[in-house]
C-alpha cells in the first residue's frame, strides 16, 4: 500500500461505453505532484451479466468477481459498488476526485473542464453529435454527482486537442448555414494525440518541434498530423467514422452509398448506423473478425484483403496528412495493432518510400521504440496512455481550483 501523506489522495478516472467502464486508481499529491498508476480494471457485460476485474501495474490480478446479482439496471449500483471497493482498498487514501473521459466536447469545450450542473446540461446537448458514446460518459458523470456530491468531477474531451486545427481542416464542402449548425470535423482520439505529443516534448524535443503524423491505430482507428506538438488535421472528421476502415466501422465511404442504402434497400437511420458502426471495416470486409490477430493468423483470402485494405487506407492517410503538414519529419505508431503489430506496420510502411521511410525489419520484429533504417525519416512505436493523460488534466484543474 503507498505511504500516505496529508496531501496524498486518490483520483479515480473512467472511461464508460456501453457496455464496458474502464477504470485506473492513481495517486495523486505528494512530492513533485506525482501521479502514480495503482491499478486498473473493468466492469464488463453491464446490461446483462457484469462482471468486476482489477489488476495491478505489474498484471497481477486484485479481483475478478461477477457483479450480475447488481446488474440491475443502469449503471448506479455498479458504481456505487465501485467506489466502494476503491475506498476499501485505498483505507488510508482518500478519494479527491474522479476525471472522465468525455467523446465530445463540440465546438465550446476547449479544455478539460471541472463538471458543474451547467456543464453536465452543456454535455447532454452535445448527445446528437455521438449518440453511441455520449450518453455513457455523461450518465456516469451525472450518477457520481448524484450520490457523491462533494467528489470534484473533471471532464476530458476526445475533440478538444483537435480545436487547433485551422478552419480549411476543419471544414466539410456543404452550405455554409449546416457548418455553422455545427455540421465541421471535430476528430477524435484527442487525448491520445495529446500524450503522444507531450511525450516526445519530453523524450524527443527536436522532433517534437517538427511535423509528424500519429498513427493511433486499434479498435478504432485515426491518424492526426502535428506540427510543433499542436494538431493540423486528423483523418475522423464529424464523427468516429471517417477515415480509414476500422474493427467493425467503415471509414470514410462515399456519401452516395448511404443514398443508395437508403432508397434502394430501404435502410433507415438506426440500420445505417449499425452497418456503418458494427457490421463494416476489417470484420465486413474479412467475414471472419474484427481482431488484427485474428486476421493476420488466418490463411484466408478474405483475411488478406481486409488487413491490405486497412494498410493501403493508413498509408493514404499518411501521404495526405504530410501534404497538409508540407513534408513530414517523422512518423509514430500507437494503440492495440500501432504498439503491437509488426507486419501491419511494415506493410504500411512499404508504401512510403517515396517520403523516406524505411523499416529496419529486424527492430520492426522486435517491437523497438525506434524501428527505422539508417538513412530513413525516424519512425517510433509509443505507448499510448490515454488514462494517464485524464489524470494530468485532472490535477492541473484541481490545482487551478486550489490556487484560485
Ligand atoms: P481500442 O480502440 O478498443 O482501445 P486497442 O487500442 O486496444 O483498441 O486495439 C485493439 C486492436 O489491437 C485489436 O484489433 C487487436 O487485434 C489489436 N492487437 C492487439 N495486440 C495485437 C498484436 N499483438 N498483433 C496484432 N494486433 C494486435
Amino acid at each position: 500500500m503507498p505511504s500516505n501523506s496529508s496531501r496524498d489522495g486518490a483520483l479515480l478516472v473512467l472511461n464508460s461505453g456501453s457496455s464496458s467502464i474502464k477504470f485506473t486508481v492513481f495517486r495523486i499529491g505528494g512530492e513533485g505532484d506525482d501521479i502514480v498508476t495503482l491499478f486498473s480494471g473493468q466492469l464488463t457485460g453491464i446490461g446483462t451479466n457484469a462482471e468486476f476485474s482489477v489488476k495491478d501495474t505489474a498484471g497481477v490480478s486484485l479481483a475478478r468477481e461477477s457483479w450480475a446479482d447488481r446488474d440491475t439496471g443502469g449503471v448506479a449500483p455498479l458504481l456505487h459498488d465501485l467506489i466502494a471497493w476503491i475506498r476499501a482498498r485505498l483505507p488510508d487514501l482518500p478519494l479527491l476526485a474522479a476525471g472522465h473521459r468525455v467523446v465530445h466536447g463540440g465546438a465550446g469545450f476547449h479544455h478539460p473542464v471541472r463538471v458543474t450542473d451547467r456543464v453536465l446540461d452543456e454535455l447532454e446537448a452535445l448527445v446528437p453529435l455521438a449518440p453511441l458514446h455520449q450518453p455513457q460518459n455523461v450518465s456516469a458523470i451525472r450518477v457520481l454527482a448524484e450520490s457523491f456530491g462533494d467528489l470534484p468531477q473533471i471532464a476530458c474531451f476526445d475533440t478538444a486537442f483537435h480545436h487547433s486545427e485551422p478552419a480549411v481542416a476543419r471544414t466539410y464542402g456543404l452550405p455554409r448555414v449546416l457548418s455553422e449548425r455545427g455540421l465541421m470535423r471535430y476528430g477524435f482520439h484527442g487525448l491520445s494525440y495529446e500524450f503522444i505529443a507531450r511525450h516526445l516534448g519530453e523524450t524527443l524535443p527536436e522532433v517534437a518541434k517538427g511535423r509528424v503524423v500519429v498513427a493511433h491505430l486499434g479498435n478504432g482507428s485515426s491518424l492526426c498530423a502535428l506540427k510543433d506538438g499542436r494538431s493540423i488535421d486528423t483523418t475522423m472528421g464529424f464523427s468516429a467514422l471517417e477515415g480509414v476502415p476500422m474493427g467493425t466501422r467503415s471509414g470514410s465511404i462515399d456519401a452516395g452509398i448511404l443514398l443508395y442504402l437508403m432508397r434502394q434497400m430501404g435502410m433507415d437511420a438506426d440500420a445505417l448506423e449499425h452497418l456503418l458502426y458494427h457490421e463494416c471495416g476489417l470484420l465486413g470486409v474479412s467475414g471472419i473478425s474484427n481482431d488484427m490477430r485474428v486476421l493476420l493468423e488466418s490463411d484466408r483470402p478474405e483475411a488478406r484483403e481486409a488487413v491490405d485494405l486497412f494498410c493501403y487506407h493508413v498509408a493514404k492517410e499518411i501521404g495526405a496528412l504530410s501534404s497538409a503538414l508540407a513534408g513530414l519529419d517523422a512518423l509514430v505508431f500507437t494503440a492495440g495493432i500501432g504498439e503491437h503489430s509488426a507486419p501491419v506496420r511494415s506493410r504500411i510502411c512499404s508504401y512510403l518510400g517515396f517520403l523516406g521511410i524505411t523499416l529496419d525489419e529486424a527492430a520492426n520484429d522486435r517491437g523497438e521504440a525506434s524501428i527505422a533504417a539508417p538513412g530513413s525519416l525516424p519512425v517510433y512505436i509509443i505507448g499510448t496512455n490515454e488514462e494517464f493523460m485524464i489524470a494530468r488534466h485532472a490535477v492541473s484543474v484541481l490545482n487551478a481550483r486550489n490556487a484560485a
